[in-house]
């Protein structure tokens, strides 16, 4: 048991004692004033009736010697009589302590006035049922704090040993477990964030499983082509010409793949831009000229227009982005659509953006297409399809250049990447790295 959950019951129990004390002190107090009020009520009526005898029998004139046969019958212990006449004055009984709480009665007589003074008992001894009462009271609610405490207890246990078993499937790789939100509420809590951790792991775990599955496909297809046709050039199946061009071409692929990976791996190792004055102009250029015939091939329309402009930036990272918008915008985009390339001045932002009339991307893809490996059920399905790497080292190179990507995108009406950064941008810290905003990335 922690430390916590020991205070906690330690707390409970000392709320239970205190109001269980609280209330017997309170009943206390009221049966005693109630009875105190009671006794002085009485005690008035009891010295009056003894002040109206005696004043019967004090004769005329009042004299002491007349009264003490009533001495030892009427005067209580804690009862003094006092007569009073123009004569003289005589008491009967022991005179009453000072401090002490008083009644009297006083009844006239011949010449005079008889006092009965009487001495309150203020100490009221409870009834002995009300301390059988307030004990029973005091002892059901003791049990009832203690039935609580063990039940509080058991529960907390329980849920404890079923998260701490939960974390050791979670540690032998098992993360569909999931321990739930029941029980006292910083059980339930840790429970919640448990299962949030939880999803996220069996998440990013699918994702790796299907990026090898994904990897191991993509490294097996060029090497099966490459053997095949070594073989065939080799049986003379095939010319030379052709295994040498279709060999190229794998290796091409291969190499593409692998270069990739390496961007990846530097993904999360801090990246230190390069910067230095950049025509984005000539960028823009020089990229519609690569992918020209890309474009021709794939009977895609590419244009480009470009504001002129000079960057303070790491030139091979701005490539890097646009390459991987480009190299998607024809990834997806059916023979006989377009594509836009388009560099502008936007307030004090360099906005580079790559726009294409193909399929679209849905609303509920579009922030996770930027997750490491993450790919739509159409794009795997495509012969032509990359790994899922693309975006998430453009996201990347957009960071490490101080700006961010913006998607706009519906189905069937195409999308616009666009890469912006702030003119005069410095690379951001290594910590700040991720701080996107809704649909920026
Ligand atoms: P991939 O290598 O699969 O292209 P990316 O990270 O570059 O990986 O892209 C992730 C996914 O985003 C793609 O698999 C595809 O589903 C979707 N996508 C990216 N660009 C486009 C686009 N221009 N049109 C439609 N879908 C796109």
């Amino acid at each position: 048991m922690n430390a916590s959950s020991t205070s906690l019951r330690t707390k409970v129990i000392a709320v239970g004692v205190a109001t269980a004390i609280v209330a017997l002190m309170v009943a206390f107090f009221i049966v005693g004033s109630l009875g105190s009020k009671s006794n002085l009520k009485n005690q008035r009526i009891e010295d009056m009736a003894t002040a109206k005898v005696l004043a019967s029998h004090v004769g005329t004139p009042p004299m002491l010697v007349n009264l003490d046969s009533f001495h030892q019958l009427l005067i209580a212990e804690k009862q003094h009589v006092s007569v009073r006449t123009a004569s003289g004055t005589f008491d009967l009984g022991v005179p009453i302590e000072k401090g002490v709480a008083l009644t009297d009665a006083t009844v006239a007589i011949k010449g005079g006035v008889l006092t009965v003074t009487s001495a309150i008992d203020s100490s009221l001894d409870p009834p002995i049922e009300f301390v059988y009462v307030a004990l029973a009271v005091l002892l059901v609610v003791l049990a009832s704090v203690s039935i609580a405490d063990r039940t509080m207890n058991r529960e907390t246990r329980e849920r404890v040993e079923s998260a701490v078993r939960a974390a050791e499937r979670v540690s032998l790789g098992d993360f569909s477990v999931r321990v739930g939100g029941g029980g006292p509420e910083p059980i339930a809590r840790l429970g919640r964030a448990f299962d949030t951790m939880a999803t996220r792991l069996e998440s990013f775990d699918r994702d790796q499983r299907e990026f090898l599955a994904d990897l191991a496909h993509e490294v097996a297809t060029p090497i099966q082509a490459l053997s095949g046709f070594a073989q065939a050039a080799l049986d003379g199946t095939v010319s030379k010409d052709v295994a040498q061009s279709m060999i190229e071409s794998q290796t091409s692929r291969l190499s593409e793949l692998l270069d990739e990976l390496t961007q990846l791996r530097n993904i999360d190792a801090p990246y230190n831009a390069e910067r230095e004055d950049v025509d984005i102009e000539e960028i823009c250029r020089t990229l519609y000229q690569e992918f020209s015939t890309v474009a021709h091939d794939a009977g895609v329309v590419l244009d480009y227009q470009c504001e002129h402009m000079s960057l303070r930036t790491d030139r091979r990272l701005v490539e890097t982005v646009l390459r991987n918008f480009l190299t998607n915008a024809f990834r997806y985009t059916p023979s006989g659509e377009s594509v836009s390339l388009r560099g502008e001045m936007v307030h004090d932002h360099a906005v580079l953006s790559v726009r294409d009339t193909g399929p679209g991307i849905a609303p509920e893809h579009q922030q996770r297409i930027f997750d490491r490996f993450y790919r739509t059920e159409e794009a795997r399905d495509r012969i032509s399809g990359g790994t899922g790497l693309g975006l998430t080292i453009a996201r990347s190179a957009a960071f490490s250049l101080g700006g961010h990507i913006e998607l706009d995108s519906a189905i069937g009406r195409g999308s616009t990447f666009r890469l912006v950064v702030p003119m005069g941008s410095e690379a951001p810290e290594p910590g700040e790295r991720g701080g996107s905003e809704s649909m920026n990335h």
